[in-house]
């Protein structure tokens, strides 16, 4: 057997198959081979389908841009367990039963191969929501990292709910108007703003068997866990994990530059918006979008559409065709003509670029995490509207305590009146300046945090150092 290299680490990178999963993952993936890593990066077959369908000249390889580029990052698929052309969007419980119970044999598979032909490989990357990297990290004698693509506060939430569950604030959620001020890490949160998962009335879905097995059986054991969150925003949080395992903020993981993509990992087609925005004052238009994967109802965006009409404020909306369902449209019946001078509305744009536009001032967003930090990097302040999973908890982070952001409403209870009136507060009104000094603060905090000395440029080179020493443990 070949010896295994800790000078040059080799790594397989499998990410969750979804779209703010895989964004992070590839950064993740190009940042570590900058720093001498091998990687082998695994996309499901679905996964590699949607960004090629997406790209007006496809390639079989996502990574050739970043291996001109010097970059040692290998790249292949696997499968989910269902065809390519199965809609998981429409069929997202038996795309999970697929990922919980089917997915793991393909994978082993997999694994088993590679290291049959590259024997050097030492380190399985994963998602952290993935059910079977302990077991396979074990049968291959690979260092177990795991990549929390969340704020530290929620897989914090997640680890105590023994806790959570003992003082009625989990299966089933019975005192709603409580503080939560007994977990470590944690000074106090609401019910209300944890995570949908930790709300629901039935906490036997696959979503909640998937989160018990993967951070349970597995995550909870990994060797490392690496996280896209910055040490100065969530500093209690982060310590107490600590103490559990070795745990490293590292973010925000984002490209050298910006807005520009080494390596393609959208997968809708993107649309441009800049020559639209370029006609725009600073700072007027406000950017809609509730991320890759949510869903609403028909009734809360015809609220949101009329809301917004009325105010008369200049939108960008970036509306997938299957944020209600993959069979339904979702806007009210002649809201694009009558808004046609206000608005653009689009299936799908490059995020990072219309954000970091001079003429964005306001972000109506879902709150998925990806999206926060690209709003703080952009130093846009946000409207909160989050649907599902962790968006709640993102919220009160966003809102309560970094005051960078407001609510737009309990629930999905919307109304048009109180949109209209919350889009003119968060784009013009006195607290808009508040947080329009807040997030510039913020935004300088992650800048810190990744320029050379900074927190998470630290915290990334220990950790590649504690790797490597692991590694040669493990020899
Ligand atoms: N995004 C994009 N174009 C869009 C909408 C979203 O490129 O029209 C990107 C966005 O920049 C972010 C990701 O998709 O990086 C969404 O991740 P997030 O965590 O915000 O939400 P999720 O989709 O996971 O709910």
């Amino acid at each position: 057997m070949a010896a295994r290299r800790s000078e040059n680490p080799h790594a397989i990178f499998i990410p969750f198959p979804l779209q703010g999963h895989l964004i992070p993952s590839v950064l993740l993936a190009t940042k570590l081979a900058s720093k001498g890593f091998t990687i082998t990066f695994v996309n499901t077959e679905s996964i590699h389908h949607s960004i090629a369908k997406s790209l007006a000249t496809p390639d079989d390889d996502i990574f050739t841009k970043a291996r001109k580029a010097g970059l040692d990052i290998r790249y292949t698929t696997v499968s989910d367990g269902l065809p390519v052309g199965f809609d998981r969007s429409l069929n997202h419980d038996q795309f999970m039963e697929c990922l919980l119970h089917v997915s793991s044999a393909h994978v082993d598979e997999l694994v088993g191969n590679l290291i049959k032909h590259d024997p050097s490989i030492s380190c399985l990357i994963t998602d952290s929501f993935h059910v079977w990297p302990l077991m396979i990290s074990e049968k291959y004698k690979l260092v177990n990292i795991s990549f929390w693509t969340e704020p530290a506060l929620i897989l914090n939430l997640y680890y105590h709910l023994d806790l959570l569950k003992k003082n009625g604030h989990y299966d089933p959620l019975d005192k709603c108007d409580d503080i939560i001020d007994y977990i470590p890490g944690v000074k106090s949160i609401k019910p209300k703003d944890t995570m949908s998962y930790i709300q629901a009335t039935d906490t036997d879905t696959v979503s909640h068997r998937i989160i018990h097995k993967a951070l349970f059986g597995g995550t909870k054991s990994a060797d490392f866990v690496v996280c896209n969150t910055i040490q100065e925003l969530e500093p209690h949080t982060l310590l107490s994990l600590n103490q559990t395992q070795p745990f490293y903020a590292i973010g925000p993981i984002f490209p050298n530059e910006f807005t520009q993509e080494l390596v393609s990992t959208s997968l809708w087609s993107q649309q441009d918006c800049s020559s639209w925005l370029d006609n725009k004052p600073i700072k007027s238009v406000l950017y809609v979008s509730f991320g890759s994967y949510a869903h609403t109802t028909k009734h809360v965006l015809s609220e949101i559409a009329c809301g917004l009409l009325e105010s008369g404020i200049s939108f960008v909306w970036a509306l997938r065709p299957d944020i209600v369902s993959s069979n339904d449209t979702a806007l009210p019946l002649g809201f694009e003509e009558q808004v046609k001078d206000q608005g653009l509305i689009v299936p799908w744009c490059n995020q990072k670029a219309v954000l970091s536009h001079p003429s964005i001032g306001g972000f109506l967003t879902h709150c998925g995490w990806n999206s926060v930090l690209e709003s703080i990097w952009c130093e846009v302040p946000m409207i909160c509207f989050p649907l599902l999973t962790d968006q709640f908890t993102n919220r009160k982070l966003v809102v309560d305590d970094w005051k960078i952001g407001i609510n737009l409403c309990e629930g999905d209870l919307v109304k048009r009146e109180e949109v209209t009136n919350k889009f003119k507060d968060l784009m013009n009104g006195e607290k808009s300046q508040e947080m329009r000094i807040e997030i510039k603060k913020t935004k300088r905090t992650l800048e810190n945090a990744l320029a050379k000395g900074g927190s998470s440029q630290r915290n990334f080179d220990q950790f590649v150092d504690e790797v490597k020493v692991k590694i040669d443990q493990m020899k």
